[in-house]
């Protein structure tokens, strides 16, 4: 039996006790979770303008999950109900098979500067590309601290596309995410560019759509393990395999499949203190790269195994943006074992795709909503007034009722309280 196992039915002590020890978590972080320590308002008035307070999610755990034969928990910070629950269940799952694989194709951020107003735009491309080197440097120049560290500047691409001449730079920005980093180096080429072509730039700036930070995290799932009986599993599998192609011809389906990916996405992605509309814009602009919206995920069947694939653009940070400044990322990262930029990429990737496996699974069978309602049920008890005595009991009778809302939990408090007077 695992350690792990009952985890979900233990007090909030308890789990942090468990995962102190089976993960060695530092004193530090402990202290941190005890008191549910959050963000400083010294530092919080420093990383936002206007602040008024600090907001705060659930921190939750994925106790066991696994990649590349390595074990790990998963700290996730959403407000949905039944998403830490959802890939908790698709990671026990997935990990009584092979767990997850995960592959980095390769690690460069990509920024541009878009040039207009050129005399003559192929003698332009030319030129600059026959001023790689100088460009190169130009940009080192920029921001040196990073080829100290083993990174740089490493290609530049020029494309003419309509009124624009684009000049694209590759960098290695090994444990950030670069945005900044870019940004100072495209900066420092602007000037050049310009003399260069006798044109203008319009502006120099990262891009989001990471196409060179592309991860594949892959599964493989004994069918067998998907329902007791063997019809039903077989069944359960081609389902999936038939939602998934679903996904690739239907925009509107798509768009939900994706979510369903993101659910598990931007919850390890906020966790760990990095930037999710960075990582929300580069992936669905990903999803249509042939010119449809297109599911990021795919669902076969190989024989005995119901495998399933996801590749995606993961521009993942361990330092820089507010990373080094929030306590709880700084438990999110002792958590995952500190891992570094590539490693938490690859389980970002694996984290999408296993809670999308479990999202398939539901829609197929039970449905979603037998899940959702039941935490839904929670939420709805405490809305209404519920004390932590009364939200069970009230959850409970909600799911029985036919409308489950505000309205009938604030009736069914009511009741509950006026027997109890009585
Ligand atoms: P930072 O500006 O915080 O830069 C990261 C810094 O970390 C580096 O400059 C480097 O400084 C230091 N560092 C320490 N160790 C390492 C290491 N091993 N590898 C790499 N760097 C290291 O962050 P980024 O440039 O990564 O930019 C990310 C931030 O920019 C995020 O907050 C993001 O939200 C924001 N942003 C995003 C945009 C977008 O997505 N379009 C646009 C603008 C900003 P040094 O080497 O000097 O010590």
């Amino acid at each position: 039996m695992s350690t792990f196992s009952g985890f979900y039915k233990k007090s909030r002590q308890e789990r942090i006790d468990l995962l102190v020890h089976e993960r060695a978590l530092s004193e530090e972080s402990l202290a941190i979770l005890q008191q549910d320590h959050n963000l400083p308002e010294t530092i919080a008035g420093k990383m936002a303008e206007n602040h008024l307070g600090t907001f705060a999610l659930p921190f939750s755990v994925v106790p066991e999950f696994w990649l590349n034969g390595q074990e790990y928990s998963l700290p996730m910070v959403t407000e949905e109900p039944s998403v830490v629950a959802a890939c908790s269940l698709g990671a026990k799952i997935i990990g009584k098979s092979s767990g997850f694989t995960a592959t980095i194709h390769e690690r460069l951020m990509i920024g541009q500067v878009a040039l207009y107003d050129i005399p003559n735009s192929a003698e332009a491309r030319q030129q600059i590309l026959a001023e790689t080197d100088t460009i190169l440097n130009l940009a080192n120049q920029g921001h040196p601290s990073i080829v100290k560290r083993g990174g740089g500047a490493r290609k530049i691409q020029v494309e003419e596309k309509d009124e624009f001449l684009i000049v694209y730079l590759s960098v290695d920005v090994k444990e950030a995410m670069g945005a900044n980093i870019l940004n100072t180096m495209l900066e420092g080429m602007k000037d050049y560019l310009e003399d260069l072509t006798k044109g203008k730039a319009l502006m120099a700036i990262l891009s989001n759509y990471a196409t060179e930070s592309l991860v594949t995290a892959e599964c493989r799932i004994a069918i067998s393990t998907l329902a007791t009986s063997s019809a039903i599993a077989q069944e359960t599998a081609e389902k999936i395999a038939l939602a998934s192609r679903l996904a690739q011809v239907d925009p509107y389906r798509a768009a939900t499949h994706n979510k369903g990916i993101f659910n598990g996405i931007d919850a390890l992605v906020l966790a760990t203190g990095n930037d999710w509309r960075a990582v929300e814009a580069g992936a669905h602009a990903y999803a249509g790269r042939d010119g449809q919206y297109r599911g990021l995920s795919t669902w076969e069947i190989e024989g005995e195994e119901l495998v399933g694939q996801l590749t995606i653009p993961l521009p993942i940070a361990t330092v820089g943006g507010s990373i080094g400044l929030n306590p709880k990322v700084q438990v999110a990262f002792d958590i995952l074992g500190q891992p570094d930029a590539r490693t938490l990429a690859g389980l970002i990737a694996a984290t999408g795709l296993c809670q999308n496996f479990a999202a398939l699974r539901a829609l197929v069978t039970t449905g979603i909503q037998q899940g959702h309602m039941k935490l839904h049920a929670k939420s709805l008890a405490i809305l209404a007034g519920a004390t932590e005595a009364e939200v069970d009991t009230i959850a409970q009778q909600l799911r029985k009722e036919k409308h489950t809302n505000l309205e009938t939990a604030k009736r069914l408090l009511q009741l509950l309280r006026q027997e109890k007077e009585a």
